[in-house]
């Protein structure tokens, strides 16, 4: 009753058009770009970028970010998990992104993305991908400092990891977070890595 009641007060809108009854039209996610540019090389088995960061997407990922718009966040891994990627028996692993932004937003984008992933493909989510050391945002360093900055930030926790993972993350430029990921995992045990990220840049 209570949803009922806040929908009335406060009705969906798409965040790009502004249409009631949806946080992300059918048009605007028709206007999104596919990512077809080159792949960062980190040591994934498999690697998926949906869109290409700009646009109505960006801003939406920012609105997540930033806006705490996690209803939206959750729109945004039902957009990445109907994309066509094959995900077979594997287990969704969010990035874990650092706690002092997570304080402030209330909640962890990654994760929010990757628990819309996997209620859609229904699939398990395990987060025994952690974040052990916090790391300076990366929007300010070059590549090289980015690969320095996250190296040895993750541990994989309780025992070897699932024989395949699909790692989820909203955006990825130099892929220095993913490749630091994917070596904590590996460190835990062999597996598969499949890297399915929403959006990245193009130069
Ligand atoms: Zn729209």
């Amino acid at each position: 009753m209570w949803e009922r009641l806040w929908q009335l007060l406060f009705p969906d809108q798409c965040h790009g058009c502004g249409r009631f009854g949806t946080l992300l039209c059918r048009a605007c996610v028709g206007q999104l770009v596919p990512y077809v540019d080159d792949i960062p090389v980190c040591g994934a088995t498999n690697f998926t970028i949906a869109f290409v960061y700009a646009g109505v997407l960006r801003s939406a990922i920012l609105a997540v970010k930033y806006a705490r718009q996690r209803r939206l966040g959750s729109a945004l891994g039902l957009l990445l998990a109907a994309q066509p990627w094959v995900s077979g028996d594997a287990v969704i692993v969010p990035i874990p992104g650092s706690s002092q932004r997570i304080t402030q937003r209330g909640y962890d984008q990654a994760v929010v993305l990757a628990q819309a992933v996997a209620t859609a493909r229904h699939l398990p989510l395990s987060q025994q991908l952690v974040r052990i050391r916090q790391t300076t945002a990366q929007a300010q360093l070059n590549r090289n400092q980015r690969y320095q900055n996250v190296a040895g930030a993750f541990m994989w926790q309780g025992g070897n990891p699932p024989a395949r993972i699909i790692l989820i993350d909203d955006i990825c430029t130099t892929g220095a977070t993913i490749a630091a990921a994917i070596a904590a995992i590996h460190e835990a045990g062999p597996c598969a890595v499949h890297v399915v990220v929403l959006a990245r840049g193009v130069k």
